[in-house]
Parts: structure tokens; C-alpha cells; sequence
């Protein structure tokens, strides 16, 4: 079956106050050490994998941030990708790019190198709330990274936003949606802030430091956006996502369509034949595994049935056009409505999920309340 390939790049120049996800410092030693160590994962899994669990539909390069290693890296790395893999026709190629770290040579560089998206992390068209978030660029790096992305001949191109920033108005957020409009990115995500505890920002909050956006404000600004995202033309497909036709993000569909993917890098996470795995999270770790040709693999989850009905259900139900019922009967042989009868009826009454169409979906009351839905098939 075909697989998405994510790629995690493990390093950032400053912490973000917000984040949590795994990254290092900076420095050539750590860069080529885990260019050498990528390289030697793809070649293990390109001999070990079976040629039908070798096509690629997709490949994400996420961090950290790609966009703080070389640029000739991304080259090397692709056509180690494609020596040990099969490319399928039309493969996504997305790289998440932070507007601090580009320049028109380097965007050249990766567009040559067969890279035919970017994800560019413009998180804010305010400097004072890039500043509350630790961003390391500001807004007009944002807007001239989109310019130099387009003159490198980019034409399918995703910008992340972030909502519910401590000091953010509801006016700022209009003005931050109508920018973004302007610049017309093919792809636009838009995610609520989230206090990820032991980080910075959720320390100053606890602190009470700064003032956390209240609940009422973030579900305003959420509305907003989809209101006015959906008005100028983006299709909103995902709870968080919107895109111009046809430029839905392959590799996250791969996500939540609950299909195979495999991750390479420190901490990155795969899903292959019904089995769950997460390797080294350390980079030390990880590259030591591999210089011995080990698999970096720290820990293994075989999923049940059960598991992988639910996660098929929970996970589909991020997507606007909901799950699709005969699929979901066409995958596991069972119907999703008699495995979870008393959920989805208790769920339609509140008014939170409808059946139509054949697909199980959120409704417009339940889609920012989806957490709450999908605890009820975990
Ligand atoms: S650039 Fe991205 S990965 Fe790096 S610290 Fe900031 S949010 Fe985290």
C-alpha cells in the first residue's frame, strides 16, 4: 500500500515560547551527524521494505525547522529518497519553511531539488504578538519569504497562523485574515494557540504574567475565520485547514484518512501494517542507533481492530467531508453506525454529528467542539 514519508529535521535557532515539539540548538557537528545518520535510515528501510510498501505518494520535511539546513542537504536527501523508494507521479514534496531562515537562493535551491510546496510559518501579521511567541522573524520577513518563494517558482504554497495569542483582538486576527488573503496562498491553516505545559508561555500564564485568550474570543476568532476564509474562496476541509481546489495537503490526508505513513528523524512517528512506532526522540540516540545500522525504533505498539476502527473514525471526523461510511465498511467489513450505535446517537441528538450523504460528520455547532466528540470513540 502506499505510504506518506514524514521527515522530522530536529533543530531550530531559538525556541519558540510556545513549543513543545523536539528540536536542538543549531551546529554543523549536529547537522552532519544527522544528515549522515538520515541517510543511512532511508537506505535501511529502502533494503528492508517490500517493493509494494515502497511508493510514496507524499514527503513532509517538519520540524524543528527544515529550512536551517543546508539547502544542498535537501538534494542529497531526495535522491537518497528516490534511490530506495518509488516516487509515485505527482508525489507532494512539502517543506515547513520559518520566514527567519530563507532566502531567494535557498528557496531556488530547494525548488531545483524537486521540492514543490512550502509550509511557511507566518504564525501572525503582528510584530508585538510574534514577539509573545518567540517568533524569530517578523511580519514583513513573512511577507517577503511568500514573494521570494513565488520568484523561486513556487506555486502551491500553505501559510500557518496561529489564533488566541495572549494580547491578540479580535480586530488584529480580521486584519492578520485579510493579509493573508491578499498574499492568496493556495493553502491556509489556521490553529488555536495551545499552552503546552512546562513551555514559556504556559509558565507565564500560570504566572499570571500574561492574560490567556478567553474561550468566548478564540471560538469568535475561529468562526471568523472560517466565515471569512470560506468567503473568499478556500474550501474548508479540515477543522483547521483551508485550501484553494484541489490543493487540499496530500500528506496530512494520509493522516487523517488513517493510512500507513513512515517517519525518519528523531521522535518521528510511523504507522505501517497495523503497527505503531516512534523512534529515539534524543539526537545523540538516534544517530548512534544508526551508526551501528540499527533501526532508531524506541518504542513499538501493535494496533487491535478496535484501535485502528476508532482512530479511523476520530481521526476522519477532522475532515469536513466526515467519514465515509461505505469505506469505512469497505475497510474492516463492519459498519461504523452498529460498532458505535449509542455514541453516534447520543452525539446527533446534542446536535454535534449528523449522517449525510453517507458520511458521518461534524456538524457547524460540533466542529469546535470536536475534542469533546471524538473522546466518545477513544
Ligand atoms: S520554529 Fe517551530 S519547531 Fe522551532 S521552536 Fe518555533 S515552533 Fe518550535
Amino acid at each position: 500500500m502506499p505510504i506518506g514519508l514524514y521527515i522530522h529535521v530536529p533543530f531550530c535557532i531559538k525556541k519558540c515560547l510556545y513549543c513543545d515539539f523536539t528540536s536542538y540548538p543549531l551546529s554543523g557537528p549536529a547537522v552532519k551527524s544527522y544528515l549522515e545518520s538520515l541517510i543511512r535510515e532511508i537506505n535501511l528501510y529502502g533494503t528492508a521494505l517490500a517493493d509494494e510498501d515502497k511508493i510514496i505518494t507524499s514527503i513532509f520535511f517538519g520540524g524543528g525547522t527544515p529550512t536551517t539546513l543546508p539547502a544542498a542537504s535537501f538534494k542529497t536527501v531526495l535522491n537518497a529518497v528516490r534511490s530506495s523508494f518509488f516516487l509515485a507521479a505527482g508525489c507532494e514534496v512539502t517543506v515547513e519553511a520559518n520566514p527567519g531562515t530563507v532566502d531567494g537562493a535557498c528557496l531556488t535551491e530547494l525548488r531545483q531539488a524537486g521540492v514543490n510546496r512550502l509550509s511557511i510559518g507566518v504564525q501572525s501579521f503582528h510584530d508585538r504578538l510574534l514577539g509573545v511567541l518567540g517568533r524569530i522573524h517578523s511580519a514583513a520577513q513573512a511577507v517577503q519569504a511568500v514573494q521570494l518563494a513565488r520568484k523561486a517558482g513556487f506555486d502551491n504554497l500553505n501559510l500557518d497562523f496561529i489564533f488566541g495569542i495572549p494580547g491578540q483582538t479580535n480586530h488584529d486576527w480580521r486584519e492578520t485574515l485579510h493579509r493573508a488573503v491578499e498574499i492568496a496562498p493556495e493553502h491556509i491553516a489556521a490553529y488555536s494557540l495551545q499552552l503546552e505545559e512546562g513551555t514559556p508561555l504556559a509558565q507565564a500564564a500560570e504566572r499570571g504574567a500574561i492574560c490567556v485568550c478567553p474561550e468566548e474570543t478564540e471560538l469568535t476568532m475561529y468562526q471568523d475565520a472560517v466565515a471569512f476564509l470560506t468567503a473568499h474562496g478556500y474550501s474548508h476541509y479540515e477543522i483547521s485547514n483551508f485550501a484553494r481546489p484541489g490543493k487540499q495537503c496530500a500528506h496530512n490526508l494520509v493522516y487523517w484518512l488513517n493510512q500507513p505513513y513512515l517517519g525518519l528523524g528523531p521522535a518521528a512517528h510511523s504507522l505501517i501494517k497495523g503497527v505503531r512506532f516512534a523512534n529515539d526522540i534524543s539526537l545523540a540516540g538516534y544517530c548512534d542507533r544508526l551508526s551501528r545500522e540499527e533501526y532508531p525504533v524506541e518504542n513499538r505498539t501493535g494496533l487491535t481492530v478496535a484501535d485502528e476502527m476508532s482512530e479511523t473514525v476520530f481521526l476522519g471526523l477532522r475532515l469536513t467531508a466526515g467519514v465515509d461510511l461505505n469505506q469505512f465498511y469497505r475497510r474492516f467489513g463492519r459498519r461504523a453506525e452498529d460498532i458505535y450505535r449509542n455514541e453516534i446517537a447520543g452525539l446527533i441528538q446534542k446536535g454535534l454529528l449528523e449522517i449525510s450523504e453517507g458520511s458521518l460528520r461534524l456538524t457547524t455547532k460540533g466542529l469546535p467542539l470536536a475534542n469533546v466528540v471524538f473522546r466518545e470513540f477513544v
